[in-house]
């Protein structure tokens, strides 16, 4: 399977799927469900006007005009906070603690659960938190050996713009390339992560700083990309003083709605900012269309990492030994049939 390809090397991308509920007031829209899935790594998509325009009985009996799509991981309405984190993210912290890279991103539409997955509530928190969580324990394990420090960074990229969400200023930041470091952002806040409470307090308050604009679509629908970064930081003990200090990085990343533009009826700001979204959505795409062509072609490929700000700040993040997950939420609404579309063809070509 998959995931144990990735985990022996050969492949360095995971796509998962997850599906959330139909939320009250959509139930009482239409309470089809336009997704199911089967095995847990097939989506089905119902095509909503098959019911509409046919007999209930002929969608209940499945005759309807359906596409399949597999992926490494489908996860259901019903999968829990915990699987998610399980199968997607837990088997990167090992590399990241002996200094690798990865990445893992949430994808979709506004409403379809990123944040869900990425932050999660306070009876469920998601991905960011069960992260620290596991790290710290780790780290807890290894303490005879190593010295550890973690750090997060809280940022976001919004109109092709990078911001602090730890200290906000109305500075923007540049991405500079060093060739030691990797990827750096001259004047990114870093703190020291300290305890859970510390670290989920800190990402709460950064994100009441994510740039919120109302637009025709949703009141609340998020138009910047936020991207938690966490740095671990070890030597070993027994080389004393002199040990080499190796470096890991696990970037985090909520993505903008991806909805297009054209979709919420937007003018003038709400245009560009539109425009900028789906620019560093499909550079992103672009990157990873290149390095799965890439690892399948066995040579050396194009990686269009300088067409957005987002593609730039995950260069050393992105392809070569580092791992990149990405997890597409979708909605089973049938009003939502479009964006779900969308995001699984958009999945589906980071294969
Ligand atoms: P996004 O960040 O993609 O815009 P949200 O994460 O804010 O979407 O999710 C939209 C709504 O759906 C929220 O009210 C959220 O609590 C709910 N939701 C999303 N995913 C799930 C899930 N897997 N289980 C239960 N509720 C969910
Ligand atoms: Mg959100």
């Amino acid at each position: 399977d998959h995931l144990q390809q990735m985990q022996q090397g050969a492949s360095n991308i995971l796509v998962a799927v997850r599906a959330r509920p139909l939320t009250k007031k959509e139930q009482e829209v239409d309470d089809h469900q336009i997704v199911q899935v089967l095995d847990n790594n097939v989506i089905v998509l119902l095509d909503p006007s098959d019911w509409q325009n046919i007999p209930e009985e002929a969608f209940r009996q499945n005759r309807t005009r359906e596409k399949q799509y597999a992926f490494d991981y489908a996860f259901n309405q019903n999968a829990s906070q915990d699987s998610i984190f399980e199968k997607t993210t837990k088997f990167l912290i090992d590399g990241v603690l002996n200094g690798f890279n990865a990445t893992v991103f949430a994808y979709g539409p506004t409403g379809a659960g990123k944040t869900y997955t990425m932050i999660g509530e306070v009876d469920g928190p998601g991905l960011m938190l069960k992260t620290f969580l596991e790290i710290f324990s780790k780290i807890e394990e290894m303490s005879g050996e190593r010295d550890y420090t973690v750090k997060l960074s809280y940022l976001e990229i919004y109109n092709e713009i990078v911001r602090d969400l730890i200290n906000p200023s109305m500075e923007t930041l540049e991405i500079r390339e060093d060739p030691i470091k990797g990827v750096v952002i001259a004047g990114l806040t870093e703190i020291m992560a300290t305890s859970p409470e510390h670290v989920i307090t800190s990402i709460r308050n950064g994100n009441r700083r994510r740039t919120q604009e109302p637009t025709q679509a949703n009141e609340t629908s998020s138009r910047s990309h936020a991207v938690l970064q966490i740095i671990a930081e070890h030597r070993d003990k027994a080389s004393g003083v002199e040990a080499e200090v190796l470096v890991g990085k696990l970037n985090l990343i909520d993505l903008a709605g991806s909805e297009r533009a054209a979709n919420t009826k937007n003018r003038g700001l709400r245009l560009i900012e539109g425009a900028n979204i789906n620019r560093s959505l499909l550079a992103l795409g672009n990157c990873i269309n290149a390095l799965c062509e890439m690892n399948e072609k066995n040579t050396k490929v194009y990686v269009p990492y300088r067409d957005s700000k987002l593609t730039r700040l995950l260069k050393d993040s992105l392809g070569g030994n580092c791992r990149t997950v990405m997890i597409a939420c979708i909605s089973p609404f049938a009003g939502s049939f479009e964006d779900t579309y969308n995001t699984l063809l958009y999945a589906n070509r980071a294969k």
